[in-house]
């Protein structure tokens, strides 16, 4: 089922929920419909508007910040399933300086790869087998855990949500 992105009152991420826990938000008055999928639910009382992102009318407290691990589902949700070197689908998480020669398994030295690329690249630096990264890997900013816990699954509806907070 897919996911949408709980905003704050203040438009602040909060949290990503089932599509049916934020239609209930909705119903309830609790949020309001900020995106939708252009797809509608129909109840016995009323017809809603599936959406992708929803605010909460009131505001509620903000956890405290929450430290994003290196998986594969974070780093493919930080680089849009993107091979950071051709664009291509990912399939792998490249370390950019090989483990072998050092390389930390770090937020600023691991990338989403396609396989092509991975294999060619093989225990070498980029420079050395050609390839170059379309953007320096950095650690997520503030709303990285939401990359954490939809991964793969970020939706494009969400992302002005999320770059706000990237500068
Ligand atoms: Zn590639």
């Amino acid at each position: 089922m897919r996911r949408v992105l709980v905003l704050n009152a203040s438009y602040e991420p909060l949290s990503v929920v089932t599509t049916r826990r934020a239609v209930v938000l909705v119903l309830r008055e609790k949020a309001v419909v900020v995106t939708s999928r252009g797809e509608s639910w129909r109840s016995e009382r009323a017809e809603i508007e599936v959406p992708s992102v929803v605010r909460l009318t009131s505001y509620v407290k903000v956890p405290m910040r929450r430290v994003v691990p290196v998986t594969r589902r974070a780093v493919f949700g930080r680089d849009q399933n993107r091979c950071q070197y051709c664009e291509a689908p990912a399939e792998s998480i490249d370390h950019v300086v090989p483990r072998s020669r050092g390389g930390k398994h770090t937020w600023d030295n691991v990338v989403a790869c396609c396989r092509r690329c991975n294999v060619h690249k093989g225990d070498r630096l980029p420079s050395e087998a050609g390839l170059r990264l379309r953007r320096p890997p950095r650690p997520p900013r503030r709303y990285g855990w939401i990359f954490a816990s939809a991964g793969y699954a970020v939706d494009p509806d969400w992302r002005p949500y999320l770059l706000a907070d990237s500068a």
